[in-house]
């Protein structure tokens, strides 16, 4: 129990708990010593110093006064070099003040010691992984997660950690492999990540022109996932790269009833590749079925957009009208409405609405924010930079301009 709860000095968030847990904790912790050791005669000073220096450590965590805290914990190790638990409370102390060179001598010498318990030893041994990831150095942090592993195959703690070490290396396959090991020790559904992984791997292939096994990939990731946007935004932009539109189409088609928040993704896709196509219709039936099944702006923006392209003024005219009915403020219908007047010699009022569009430009742009962490920004994200959880960023609902994706 003092393991645990020394290792949790760490989390200063946890402070009540901590209270708590020191109520009952210390108590038993000092019954215990007097069991032990509460006979003995000459020692009996030396150790009641030394827990006196441990418990104004603990009163000092609990003030959040770190400096003092080491202070009487480094006291309480001087005096009996033995309690191992303590140290591990300096180590914990010294990390969270940044002092990541110290922790890690404190981890190395717990590990060092002989006769310790081999739990203990397993768990300064992620410390001091974890140690080395704060400290930047994820090949060594990632080496020590990994014999932690050796010692305790199912600690899903650690293999989280190795998992987020794989990703950041952009090691996909690795990081698929560790997921997998996940979900075999923890509940919850694990395809969207895997999915992702799949996808990444895909990505990465495909980058290096091996498109058959990028395929087989992006494949994969969507009968690992079926709702897996980002596979199906891929698999057609792949099938586009190999001029195969008509299959392009049909994938981007598929977010639409996948996840219809998405669906904008698909249009400036869509745009890139019927200029080439041979057969233009199933590009228009699937903006018409979306425009009279979702009635979203940026669907009428790229039904109009389409008009304009086959020649239809009129047409492309009331779309984006319809575009601006739903979202007023969506910058890019007011462009493209500004550009369609002028091209087709309406200069007076394309003036007008250019001048509305002026009026307008400092208005915000579509934003998307993190569900599991609320980071927000102009940029989508399939893995959120910040708590690095799936699919937990989407748009949010801003009736202003169109912002831009990385995805
Ligand atoms: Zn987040």
């Amino acid at each position: 129990m003092w393991q645990t709860f020394l290792h949790s000095l760490v989390n200063w968030d946890l402070l009540p708990l901590i209270v708590l847990s020191l109520l009952g904790g210390v108590a038993g912790f000092f019954t215990g010593l007097w069991w032990r050791h509460g006979l003995s005669k000459s020692p009996k000073l030396r150790e009641k110093r030394r827990d006196e220096a441990f418990f104004k450590g603990i009163q000092y965590i609990l003030s959040d006064d770190k400096d003092h805290a080491i202070e009487e914990f480094t006291k309480s190790v001087q005096i009996d070099s033995d309690t191992v638990e303590t140290y591990v409370a300096l180590g914990n102390l010294y990390r969270s003040k940044g002092d990541i060179e110290r922790a890690i001598r404190i981890r190395q010498s717990i590990i060092l010691r002989p006769n310790i318990d081999e739990e203990v030893r397993v768990r300064a041994l992620f410390d001091l992984g974890v140690d080395y990831k704060k400290a930047g150095l994820i090949n060594r942090a990632l080496d020590t997660f990994l014999e932690v592993l050796t010692k305790s195959p199912s600690d899903t703690r650690t293999l989280l950690e190795i998992e987020r070490i794989y990703e950041e290396l952009k090691e996909w396959e690795k990081a698929y492999e560790t997921r997998k090991r996940i979900a075999r020790y923890t509940k919850g559904d694990h395809s969207h990540i895997l999915a992702h992984h799949l996808v990444e791997l895909g990505k990465a292939s495909q980058a290096l022109g091996d498109y058959s096994r990028a395929k087989a990939l992006y494949k994969k990731a969507i009968s690992t996932n079926k709702e897996c946007v980002d596979a199906y935004l891929h698999l057609g932009d792949l099938y586009a790269e190999r001029g195969e539109y008509k299959k392009a189409v049909s994938m981007w088609k598929k977010i639409a009833s996948v996840d219809p928040r998405f669906t904008y993704l698909a249009y400036g896709r869509l745009e890139s590749v019927y200029v080439n196509m041979k057969n233009i219709r199933p590009v228009e039936e699937f903006l018409k079925e979306l425009a009279s099944k979702n009635g979203d702006a940026f669907t009428y923006l790229a039904l109009s957009r389409f008009l304009f392209a086959e020649g239809d003024i009129e047409g492309a005219l009331r779309e984006v009208g319809k575009a601006l009915e739903v979202e007023p403020g969506l910058w890019e219908a007011k462009r493209f409405q500004g550009e369609i007047l002028i091209q087709s010699g309406r200069d007076t009022e394309a003036l007008a609405a250019y001048k509305e569009l002026i009026s307008q430009l400092d208005l915000p742009s579509l934003r998307f924010q993190c569900s599991n962490c609320g980071l927000e920004g102009e940029e989508l994200y399939w893995q959120c930079p910040k708590c690095r959880s799936w699919d937990s960023t989407a748009p949010v609902p801003v009736r202003q301009k169109a912002g831009r994706s990385t995805v």
